[in-house]
């Protein structure tokens, strides 16, 4: 290498390394600006506040992917582990013992799932691969104990900018919550079996 090529590559380098260093200072002001005004730095993820969620149906048709990255989660604590449950069964009917066929059913996709555990007591679970999110149980389910509910899975999800459910949402329940906490119950919506 000749001595003018020698200053031109030095030259190069330092340049580059001189942008870096800055970017890396304005990155780290910006930091601490932010941080000085409060505003927290956290992952930001879309979630369904299901205290808002009024199960209007277009979780299940508005997402931009072809399966909804919605799914409907259960709060096994508060479930009734009812005979008849109001997100199983269709209304009216009634004996659920002996209407145990799939036409008495409210999930289209029967992706809503129930085991007899003791006596009078059952077991529901969510198969969340065949769940479409159109929450029609969840709506059955509050004229129930209201354990049923619709989340966003953060592992379908692809975290839109604008999500188009979010536009869509007639109850304004689309929030922001941070990546690290991202469910209304801690956990990922899923069977729990
Ligand atoms: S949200 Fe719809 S598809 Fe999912 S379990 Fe409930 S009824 Fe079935
Ligand atoms: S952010 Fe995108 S992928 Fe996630 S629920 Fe909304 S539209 Fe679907
Ligand atoms: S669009 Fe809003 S109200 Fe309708 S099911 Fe989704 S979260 Fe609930």
């Amino acid at each position: 290498m000749d001595k003018t090529q020698d200053k031109l590559t030095r030259r190069n380098f330092l340049r580059t390394t001189t942008r870096g260093v800055c970017a890396a200072g304005l990155g780290a002001l910006a930091l601490t600006a932010a941080r000085g005004k409060g505003v927290s730095m956290r992952r930001m993820v879309w979630q369904i506040d299901p205290t808002k969620c009024t199960a209007c149906g277009n979780c299940a048709t508005h997402c931009v992917l072809t399966e909804s990255a919605v799914k409907c989660a259960h709060d096994f604590s508060k479930c009734g582990r009812c005979n008849f449950c109001f997100g199983y069964y269709k209304s009216g009917s009634s004996g659920a013992k002996s209407h145990a066929g799939v036409e008495f059913q409210l999930c289209p996709t029967h992706a809503f799932v129930r085991k007899h555990v003791v006596e009078d007591s059952y077991e529901y679970t969510i198969d969340i691969d065949k769940c479409t999110g159109c929450g029609i149980c969840v709506k059955g389910c509050k004229e129930g104990n209201g354990s049923l509910f619709l989340q966003v899975d953060q592992d379908r999800c692809m975290n839109c900018n604008e999500c188009t459910i979010a536009t869509a949402c007639p109850a304004q329940a689309f929030v922001r919550r941070p990546a690290d906490d991202p469910y209304w119950l801690q956990q990922r919506p899923e069977a729990k079996s």
